[in-house]
């Protein structure tokens, strides 16, 4: 017997009765995107392996082992699966030349490839909505961020996510600090991790965000990149908070928080709730002032941050923000040829209306299509035989209310259904 065929252990279908809550979550994000100016833009999932490597950096976990990477038996070429969206967005806004003269205001959303183990809140296909502000240089862009951030979660209808904020300075900064703290790990060597000892001396800073818990006296004690701040990347630190004190937006100042993608400088910034386990961060982001010049392109201040969108809507399920799945106004049911004929006219007619029909498709008697009709969660039957055909009208039944069945001229449908309740 032939084994079943299964999806990729950590790829999800996204099957017809979830869809409804993917749907009402695209339209939310839609329309806010859109209250704040962001463009879409779309690129491919497929990127040269070299635009990862250069834009997240050699030395971090996505790099290192979560890509999707092969050769490309045509041509040799090193493909990977995006993992995440900034990379493509910076690479295809240089190669369409969209920041010269004005800066971008972009959003970009879809599937997103990681070779993680696979956990509640962590798959290895999974969906992000990203936004990225390219050309933006001052705290004000990293607060509408943050704002809009506050306003989806509201949209959204869920609460309990706070925000956390960390600056990482500049590339000086991190220079004077990871002399600090190579120092400081050196001294204990001993306590550390495999993963630990493998970062000491090419991305120590990542050790600060180690998931082992046995690592976290030694990292609460580590040296605080905040101490080793010059004056501008305190300035651009200290305006961020004055204009979120001023926005009203409450945060905690998280000096453990460093991301785990290179391009990052100044401000970091992660929305953390506490109801969805150890995959609590549902929204993550920041100013990648250096990325645009890495690769290629003229120096250009830029920030951005991508949402988990399975973490939103596992957030949104926990928190009972489930929409009314929509059904359709009418099943039509039909027996016999010249019923049949009619039918598919009468379907397309109330379509016309603007009403939503399913046509029963399949013959079978009316009692088994009735059957169908109810466990399609249609709000009316119509029933139409060869005496409804020949009198010019159709049967209407309300498969919600206990209401009589009435038969009237099908241009009547419309409006009947439409000023029904149910
Ligand atoms: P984590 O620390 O959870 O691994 P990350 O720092 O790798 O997250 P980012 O690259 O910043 O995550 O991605 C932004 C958001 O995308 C995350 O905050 C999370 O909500 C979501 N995300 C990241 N990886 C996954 C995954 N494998 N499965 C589901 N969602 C994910
Ligand atoms: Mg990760």
């Amino acid at each position: 017997m032939s084994k079943t065929l299964q999806a990729i252990r950590g790829m999800n279908d996204i099957l017809p009765t979830q869809a409804p809550l993917w749907q009402h979550f695209e339209q939310i994000v839609r329309d806010w995107l859109r209250t704040y100016g962001y463009r879409e833009i779309r690129m491919p999932i497929v990127e040269p392996t070299s635009l990862f490597k250069r834009a997240i950096g050699e030395v971090t976990d996505i790099v290192e082992k979560e890509m999707y990477t092969w050769s490309d038996a045509l041509n040799g070429e090193s493909l990977t699966l995006r993992p995440e969206g900034t990379a493509s967005c910076v690479r295809a806004a240089l190669e369409h030349n969209l920041l010269f003269g004005s800066p971008q205001r972009l959003f970009y959303s879809g599937q997103m490839f990681r070779h993680e183990r696979p956990q509640k809140g962590r798959y290895r296909q999974f969906h992000q909505v990203g936004i990225e502000s390219l050309g933006f240089a001052g705290p004000d862009m990293d607060v509408e961020h943050i704002l809009m951030g506050a306003r989806l979660w509201k949209l959204l209808g869920i609460s309990d996510i706070t925000l956390q904020i960390n600056t990482l300075g500049t590339s000086e900064d991190r220079a004077r600090h990871r002399t600090r703290l190579i120092h400081y790990l050196e001294g204990h060597q001993d306590r550390l991790d495999e993963d630990a000892k493998r970062r000491l001396h090419s991305n120590p800073l990542r050790i600060l965000d180690s998931k082992n818990t046995e690592l976290q006296d030694l990292i609460t004690a580590a040296p605080k990149l905040l101490d080793d701040l010059d004056e501008t990347s305190l300035k651009h630190f200290e305006e961020l908070q004055a204009l979120l004190r001023v926005a009203g937006i409450s945060y905690t100042i998280n000096p453990r928080l460093v991301r785990g993608l290179d391009y990052y400088n100044f401000t970091v910034f992660e929305w953390v709730t506490d109801q969805l386990g150890s995959q609590g961060t549902v929204c993550a982001g920041g100013r990648y002032d250096g990325l645009v010049e890495q690769l290629g392109g003229k120096s250009t201040p830029a920030c951005g941050f991508a949402m988990g969108v399975e973490r939103l809507l596992a957030l949104m399920e926990a928190q009972d923000r489930l929409p009314i799945t929509p059904t359709s106004d009418i099943y039509l049911a039909h027996l016999g040829d010249l019923a049949q004929h009619f039918a598919v006219t009468a379907a397309e007619q109330l379509r016309d209306a603007g009403l939503h029909i399913v046509l029963h498709c399949g013959g079978g008697s009316f009692k088994s299509q009735m059957k169908k009709a109810d466990a399609s969660g249609a709000r009316f039957a119509i029933i139409i035989g060869e005496d409804e055909v020949k009198a010019g009208v159709v049967s209407l039944k309300s498969l919600r209310t206990q209401a009589e069945q009435i038969t009237l001229p099908i241009a009547q449908v419309a409006e009947v259904v439409r000023n029904s309740v149910n």
